[in-house]
């Protein structure tokens, strides 16, 4: 099956590979392709359930330095075989959504706290969010 690619020009950028959001293994994805991955924790899990029903229960695992574990030397290693969430981000139209949904201040606590990822932000700003 052929994924959808998100339309965003990314160049050296792998800021959201580097955060640490979750990259949970979709309906469209196969959980087989991707040996770093664990389980999802129950607390995420139950969320997702509601929100995002076709997971499959697993998210790609990370490194010491909460990166990815498939960004190697600053690059995605598997970039065509990427899961559907990495395929599907745009970080552009992430600071779209936050702007229309959200005002400045709530929008600074997100980012003290680190529910927004602060690189993620800066680069969807810069092109264009
Ligand atoms: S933060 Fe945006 S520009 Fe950077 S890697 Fe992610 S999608 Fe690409
Ligand atoms: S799989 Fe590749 S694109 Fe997705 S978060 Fe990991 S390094 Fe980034």
């Amino acid at each position: 099956m052929r994924l959808p690619d998100a339309i965003v020009d990314c160049g050296k950028c792998c800021a959201c590979c580097k955060s640490h959001e979750v990259i949970a293994l979709m309906g469209a994805d196969n959980p087989d392709l991707y040996e770093h991955k664990v389980k999802l924790p129950r607390s995420i899990s139950d969320q997702l359930d509601v929100m995002q029903p076709d997971h499959q229960g697993f998210m790609l695992a990370r490194g010491k330095d909460g990166a990815c574990a498939y960004l190697k030397g600053g690059r995605c290693s598997i970039w065509p075989q990427r899961p559907y969430v990495c395929r599907t981000f745009s970080c552009i139209g992430f600071v779209r959504k936050m702007k229309a949904e959200a005002n400045r201040v709530e929008i600074r606590r997100a980012m003290r706290d680190g529910v927004i990822d602060k690189d993620v932000w800066r680069a969807g700003v810069e092109r264009g969010g």
